[in-house]
């Protein structure tokens, strides 16, 4: 076991300052694998051990967890057979091998995270965990607010009703030849997006995703990556 003082490790997170972090162990705040630790002294492994503030796992410092801008005509996946381009082909300068959380359509572009932390990983994809993922979605013809409602209630797709989505014009055509709706959902079913749309006649011609939970994509460029920083890791659980 490699121990080290609690207050380092929570430091090193990136929760707090050490100063901060003692004053957190000594209110009660932190957990060691499900038990309160409030002395000081304290030791636990940053590796082994699930150490907890406020009843959120902290992140450890030596994972890493990146933000993609996938362009389109690429495939969420380490390597491809047919050797199609793969998210991998974007993260130069990174040794480590990293996976997708979750995954983009090889014709969606936009927020993709990646990590090599799998537990992490895990979380952030776990049905019971519904973190809200923002596209915008530019379809065919304008829906109107009655087909949008449906997508707003729910919607029933072959692998039965969604769950309640936020939609919201973001743009219509003068043409009304196409709209773009920026719509957030809180699951992650295969072709989740185009299948709603799709059911109510209005097909995706452009999908991008840009927001997972609150982190945005902001002014990252198409095909360019970043570290996360640790609050906003923290901040994703
Ligand atoms: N919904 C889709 O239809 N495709 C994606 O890539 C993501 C969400």
């Amino acid at each position: 076991k490699k121990l080290e003082r609690l207050q380092k490790i929570l430091a090193q997170a990136g929760i707090a300052s050490r100063r901060k972090c003692e004053e957190l162990i000594i209110s009660g705040q932190v957990e060691v694998n499900g038990v309160p630790v409030t002395t000081l002294g304290a030791k636990a492994d940053p590796e082994e051990d699930v150490i907890t503030v406020g009843g959120k796992p902290i992140v450890s410092e030596n994972k890493l967890y990146i933000m993609l801008n996938k362009p389109k005509g690429v495939i969420t996946s380490a390597s491809d057979p047919q050797g199609r381009k793969v998210v991998s082909d974007f993260l130069t300068g990174i040794k480590q091998r990293v996976y997708p959380i979750g995954r983009l359509d090889y014709d969606t572009e936009g927020l993709l995270l990646l990590t090599n932390d799998g537990e992490f990983a895990n979380l952030l994809t776990h049905p019971k965990h519904h973190v809200p993922k923002t596209y915008w979605a530019t379809v065919k013809g304008v829906p109107h607010g009655d087909k949008l409602d449906k997508l707003r209630k729910g919607i029933e797709l072959e692998d039965g009703m969604t769950s309640p989505a936020e939609v919201e014009y973001q743009d219509i055509e003068p043409s009304d030849k196409e709209s773009t709706i920026r719509i957030t959902i809180y699951e992650g079913r295969n072709r989740q997006v185009r299948r709603m749309f799709d059911a109510i006649g209005h097909p995706v011609i452009r999908l991008k995703r840009v927001k997972f939970g609150e982190l945005g994509l902001q002014n990252l460029k198409r095909g360019g990556w970043r570290p996360l920083k640790p609050h906003e890791v923290q901040e994703l659980l």
